[in-house]
């Protein structure tokens, strides 16, 4: 199946030095790809270019078109004073959604926010924030969800909420997912293929299952270490 995302020799120079220098990978409908690596590795700048928010120094972007995209962090809160109806709204209508009542009717329901209709995006709690952050990337149908870090700073048992939305967009098929995450148990669970980044480069790339034992280390987090402390060791 043709993917919904392909990046190709990608680069980022911010004053001659590379935070992004060369990266290449695909994401297809149906997937959730893991892209994990240290602070500073490189994922929000390839994220950002994706979004087309970064120009790259280099490299080429290809797959779903930008109107079939979105996007969700825990940084990019929506506007804190409109409320969870009128930012759906907002957003509903710069995408052209449409039939836009049924859609953030159907969206705040999936989401478990029509109780939350009136109140403001700011007063909501950081799961709260997060679920609508997913409801506004859903709004456009993408075919390509960019989330950095959805379940930052959530309780477990809303990180698992989140998960399980994430899982069950994914699910049907129609949609690729790139998700960042620090927390390996979480990747584990979630992503069926990951992208180690370390120093702006992939190094490594597989099932989060089995990669691991393929390089001698007991799980996923040991992996991290070693690709984080030791790069050239692999
Ligand atoms: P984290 O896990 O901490 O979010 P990351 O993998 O997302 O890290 P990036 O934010 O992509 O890392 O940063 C990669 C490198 O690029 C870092 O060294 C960062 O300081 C640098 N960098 C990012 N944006 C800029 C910018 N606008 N100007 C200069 N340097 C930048």
């Amino acid at each position: 199946m043709d993917g919904v995302l392909t990046v190709s020799g990608l680069r980022k120079e911010f004053g001659g030095m590379a935070a992004v220098d060369g990266v290449s990978f695909a994401v297809r409908p149906g997937e959730i790809v893991g892209l994990l690596g240290p602070n500073g590795a490189g994922k929000t700048t390839t994220i950002s270019m994706i979004l087309g928010v970064l120009e790259p120094t280099a490299g080429t972007i290809s797959g779903a078109p930008r109107e079939r995209c979105n996007f969700a962090a825990a940084y990019a809160p929506l506007p804190g004073n409109l409320t969870v109806e009128e930012n759906l709204r907002v957003f509903g209508l710069i995408y052209g959604a449409s039939p836009l009542g049924a859609k953030v009717e159907e969206l705040m329901a999936r989401f478990d926010l029509l109780r939350f209709r009136d109140t403001k995006a700011g007063l909501l709690s950081s799961g709260e924030q997060s679920r609508l952050g997913l409801a506004k990337a859903m709004l456009n149908d993408p075919a390509l969800l960019l989330l950095d870090e959805p379940t930052a700073s959530l309780d477990p048992a809303a990180a698992r909420e989140v998960r399980a939305l994430i899982k069950e967009f994914a699910a049907r098929g129609t949609a690729g997912v790139l998700w960042t995450s620090h927390n390996m148990h979480e990747v584990e669970e979630v992503c069926g293929r990951v992208l180690f980044m370390a120093h702006g480069k992939v190094l490594l790339e597989g099932d989060p299952r089995t990669l691991p034992a393929a390089h001698g280390k007991r799980d996923l987090e040991e992996l991290f270490v070693t690709v984080a402390r030791e790069p050239l060791s692999l």
